[in-house]
Protein backbone atom coordinates (compact mmCIF):
# COMPACT_ATOMS: atom_id res chain seq x y z
CA UNK A 1 0.00 0.00 0.00
CA UNK A 2 1.48 3.24 -0.86
CA UNK A 3 0.72 6.77 0.60
CA UNK A 4 2.31 10.11 -0.71
CA UNK A 5 5.40 7.80 -1.26
CA UNK A 6 5.33 5.68 1.84
CA UNK A 7 5.19 1.68 1.78
CA UNK A 8 2.60 0.38 4.21
CA UNK A 9 4.17 -2.68 4.80
CA UNK A 10 1.48 -4.94 6.83
CA UNK A 11 -0.60 -7.02 5.20
CA UNK A 12 -3.17 -6.87 8.30
CA UNK A 13 -5.33 -4.39 8.68
CA UNK A 14 -4.97 -1.70 11.31
CA UNK A 15 -7.41 -0.94 13.89
CA UNK A 16 -8.83 2.37 14.54
CA UNK A 17 -10.44 2.24 17.89
CA UNK A 18 -12.50 5.99 18.37
CA UNK A 19 -14.87 6.69 21.12
CA UNK A 20 -14.94 10.04 23.15
CA UNK A 21 -12.82 11.00 25.95
CA UNK A 22 -13.57 9.11 28.87
CA UNK A 23 -15.24 6.42 27.05
CA UNK A 24 -12.81 3.03 28.55
CA UNK A 25 -10.93 2.87 25.22
CA UNK A 26 -7.61 2.99 26.61
CA UNK A 27 -8.94 1.02 29.19
CA UNK A 28 -10.01 -1.99 26.76
CA UNK A 29 -6.71 -1.56 24.91
CA UNK A 30 -4.31 -2.06 27.17
CA UNK A 31 -6.47 -5.24 28.12
CA UNK A 32 -6.05 -6.27 24.60
CA UNK A 33 -2.89 -5.67 24.38
CA UNK A 34 -1.71 -7.28 27.58
CA UNK A 35 -3.42 -10.50 26.52
CA UNK A 36 -2.29 -10.07 22.93
CA UNK A 37 1.35 -8.65 23.27
CA UNK A 38 2.39 -10.70 19.97
CA UNK A 39 -0.29 -9.37 17.75
CA UNK A 40 -0.94 -5.71 18.20
CA UNK A 41 1.49 -3.06 18.26
CA UNK A 42 -0.19 0.53 19.74
CA UNK A 43 0.61 3.30 17.19
CA UNK A 44 2.50 5.94 19.30
CA UNK A 45 0.76 9.65 18.86
CA UNK A 46 2.00 13.13 18.62
CA UNK A 47 0.87 15.43 21.00
CA UNK A 48 0.93 18.97 22.37
CA UNK A 49 -1.00 18.48 25.72
CA UNK A 50 1.10 18.14 28.92
CA UNK A 51 1.50 14.59 30.16
CA UNK A 52 -0.70 13.13 32.53
CA UNK A 53 0.92 11.15 36.14
CA UNK A 54 2.43 7.92 34.89
CA UNK A 55 2.33 8.57 31.35
CA UNK A 56 5.53 7.86 29.53
CA UNK A 57 6.98 9.95 26.88
CA UNK A 58 7.94 7.92 23.38
CA UNK A 59 4.77 5.34 25.12
CA UNK A 60 2.00 6.62 25.75
CA UNK A 61 2.42 9.62 23.21
CA UNK A 62 5.31 11.35 21.67
CA UNK A 63 5.09 14.84 23.99
CA UNK A 64 6.17 17.33 21.92
CA UNK A 65 5.93 21.59 21.87
CA UNK A 66 3.59 23.18 19.31
CA UNK A 67 6.27 24.53 17.40
CA UNK A 68 8.06 20.65 16.67
CA UNK A 69 4.94 19.83 15.77
CA UNK A 70 3.74 22.38 13.40
CA UNK A 71 7.27 21.75 11.79
CA UNK A 72 6.87 17.86 11.06
CA UNK A 73 3.10 18.51 10.22
CA UNK A 74 4.59 21.46 7.64
CA UNK A 75 6.81 18.42 6.31
CA UNK A 76 4.74 15.94 5.85
CA UNK A 77 5.17 13.50 8.42
CA UNK A 78 1.90 13.15 9.70
CA UNK A 79 -0.92 11.16 8.16
CA UNK A 80 -3.51 13.22 9.84
CA UNK A 81 -3.47 15.74 12.70
CA UNK A 82 -6.09 17.57 14.19
CA UNK A 83 -6.63 19.95 17.38
CA UNK A 84 -8.50 18.75 20.16
CA UNK A 85 -9.35 20.54 23.71
CA UNK A 86 -6.79 23.54 22.87
CA UNK A 87 -4.07 21.13 21.64
CA UNK A 88 -2.36 19.24 18.56
CA UNK A 89 -2.65 15.18 18.07
CA UNK A 90 -1.72 13.53 15.30
CA UNK A 91 -0.39 10.51 14.40
CA UNK A 92 3.07 10.16 12.27
CA UNK A 93 3.72 8.04 9.73
CA UNK A 94 6.45 6.77 11.23
CA UNK A 95 4.40 5.77 13.96
CA UNK A 96 2.85 3.04 11.93
CA UNK A 97 6.08 2.17 10.39
CA UNK A 98 7.21 1.49 13.73
CA UNK A 99 4.83 -1.35 14.42
CA UNK A 100 4.26 -2.66 10.85
CA UNK A 101 8.05 -3.21 10.51
CA UNK A 102 7.70 -5.23 13.61
CA UNK A 103 5.21 -7.46 11.66
CA UNK A 104 2.63 -6.29 14.18
CA UNK A 105 -0.77 -5.17 13.98
CA UNK A 106 -1.34 -0.89 14.12
CA UNK A 107 -4.21 0.18 16.83
CA UNK A 108 -4.72 3.83 16.19
CA UNK A 109 -6.35 5.72 19.20
CA UNK A 110 -7.80 8.32 17.66
CA UNK A 111 -10.94 10.92 17.37
CA UNK A 112 -13.65 11.87 15.29
CA UNK A 113 -12.32 14.32 13.20
CA UNK A 114 -8.75 12.16 12.56
CA UNK A 115 -11.51 8.81 11.79
CA UNK A 116 -12.52 11.29 8.74
CA UNK A 117 -8.92 12.09 7.65
CA UNK A 118 -8.08 8.70 7.96
CA UNK A 119 -11.26 7.60 5.38
CA UNK A 120 -9.18 10.16 3.17
CA UNK A 121 -6.14 8.12 2.69
CA UNK A 122 -5.21 4.19 1.85
CA UNK A 123 -4.55 3.05 5.48
CA UNK A 124 -7.77 0.90 4.82
CA UNK A 125 -8.08 0.07 8.74
CA UNK A 126 -11.06 -1.62 10.23
CA UNK A 127 -13.00 0.85 12.48
CA UNK A 128 -14.02 0.37 15.94
CA UNK A 129 -16.15 2.31 18.24
CA UNK A 130 -16.36 2.60 21.83
CA UNK A 131 -19.72 3.68 23.61
CA UNK A 132 -20.34 5.09 26.69
CA UNK A 133 -23.42 4.16 28.24
CA UNK A 134 -24.72 7.79 28.81
CA UNK A 135 -23.15 10.93 28.78
CA UNK A 136 -24.11 11.33 32.11
CA UNK A 137 -21.51 8.28 32.87
CA UNK A 138 -19.00 9.56 30.52
CA UNK A 139 -18.77 12.97 32.66
CA UNK A 140 -19.00 10.95 35.49
CA UNK A 141 -15.70 9.59 34.09
CA UNK A 142 -14.08 11.96 33.53
CA UNK A 143 -14.35 13.94 36.94
CA UNK A 144 -13.19 10.90 38.89
CA UNK A 145 -10.13 10.38 36.68
CA UNK A 146 -8.95 13.37 38.08
CA UNK A 147 -6.79 14.35 35.46
CA UNK A 148 -8.43 17.32 33.49
CA UNK A 149 -9.70 20.82 34.81
CA UNK A 150 -13.42 21.73 34.57
CA UNK A 151 -12.82 23.16 31.40
CA UNK A 152 -11.32 20.41 29.86
CA UNK A 153 -14.14 18.01 31.03
CA UNK A 154 -16.33 20.31 29.52
CA UNK A 155 -14.87 20.73 26.48
CA UNK A 156 -14.52 17.05 25.93
CA UNK A 157 -17.97 16.55 26.89
CA UNK A 158 -19.16 19.18 24.44
CA UNK A 159 -16.99 17.15 22.05
CA UNK A 160 -18.42 13.86 22.79
CA UNK A 161 -21.77 14.83 22.00
CA UNK A 162 -20.97 15.78 17.77
CA UNK A 163 -18.61 12.34 18.52
CA UNK A 164 -21.22 10.55 19.32
CA UNK A 165 -23.55 11.36 17.02
CA UNK A 166 -21.02 10.44 14.00
CA UNK A 167 -20.26 6.51 15.58
CA UNK A 168 -23.47 6.11 15.82
CA UNK A 169 -24.23 7.12 12.48
CA UNK A 170 -24.55 3.78 10.22
CA UNK A 171 -21.98 3.10 7.82
CA UNK A 172 -18.96 5.25 9.70
CA UNK A 173 -17.87 2.38 12.07
CA UNK A 174 -17.72 -1.52 11.40
CA UNK A 175 -18.54 -2.05 14.83
CA UNK A 176 -19.96 0.05 17.75
CA UNK A 177 -18.87 -1.35 21.33
CA UNK A 178 -21.24 -0.26 23.89
CA UNK A 179 -19.08 0.04 26.93
CA UNK A 180 -21.10 -0.28 30.00
CA UNK A 181 -19.56 -3.41 32.01
CA UNK A 182 -16.18 -3.38 30.67
CA UNK A 183 -15.89 -7.16 30.93
CA UNK A 184 -18.97 -7.08 28.29
CA UNK A 185 -17.31 -4.72 26.39
CA UNK A 186 -13.98 -6.68 26.05
CA UNK A 187 -15.81 -9.87 25.41
CA UNK A 188 -17.16 -8.55 22.83
CA UNK A 189 -14.15 -6.43 20.85
CA UNK A 190 -12.75 -9.43 21.38
CA UNK A 191 -15.43 -11.44 19.44
CA UNK A 192 -15.68 -9.18 16.75
CA UNK A 193 -11.22 -9.23 16.24
CA UNK A 194 -11.96 -13.96 16.19
CA UNK A 195 -14.98 -12.59 13.47
CA UNK A 196 -13.14 -10.82 11.14
CA UNK A 197 -9.67 -12.93 11.82
CA UNK A 198 -7.71 -10.59 13.06
CA UNK A 199 -6.94 -12.90 16.27
CA UNK A 200 -6.23 -16.54 15.60
CA UNK A 201 -4.10 -15.40 12.56
CA UNK A 202 -1.07 -16.78 13.49
CA UNK A 203 0.83 -13.21 13.26
P1 LIG B 1 -6.26 12.48 25.55
O1 LIG B 1 -5.84 13.88 25.76
O2 LIG B 1 -7.43 12.10 26.46
O3 LIG B 1 -5.13 11.48 25.63
O4 LIG B 1 -6.81 12.34 24.07
C1 LIG B 1 -7.84 13.16 23.63
C2 LIG B 1 -8.45 12.58 22.36
O5 LIG B 1 -7.48 12.63 21.30
C3 LIG B 1 -8.85 11.10 22.49
O6 LIG B 1 -10.15 10.96 21.94
C4 LIG B 1 -7.83 10.38 21.67
O7 LIG B 1 -8.38 9.22 21.07
C5 LIG B 1 -7.49 11.41 20.63
N1 LIG B 1 -6.18 11.21 20.00
C6 LIG B 1 -5.04 10.73 20.55
N2 LIG B 1 -4.05 10.69 19.65
C7 LIG B 1 -4.58 11.13 18.48
C8 LIG B 1 -4.06 11.31 17.16
O8 LIG B 1 -2.90 11.04 16.85
N3 LIG B 1 -4.92 11.78 16.23
C9 LIG B 1 -6.22 12.09 16.51
N4 LIG B 1 -6.97 12.53 15.50
N5 LIG B 1 -6.73 11.95 17.73
C10 LIG B 1 -5.93 11.48 18.71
Amino acid sequence: IILGGVHWLSSFHPLVICGPSGCGKSTLLKILMKEYKNYFGFTVSHTTRKPRPGEVDGKDYHFVTRHEMQQAIEKGEFIEHVEYSKNLYGTSKNAIKAVQEKGLVCILDIEVEGVKNIKKTDLNPRYIFIKPPSMEALKERLQKRGTETDESINERICRAKKELEYGEMPGNFDIIVLNDCLEDAYRELKNYLWKCGVLGSNL
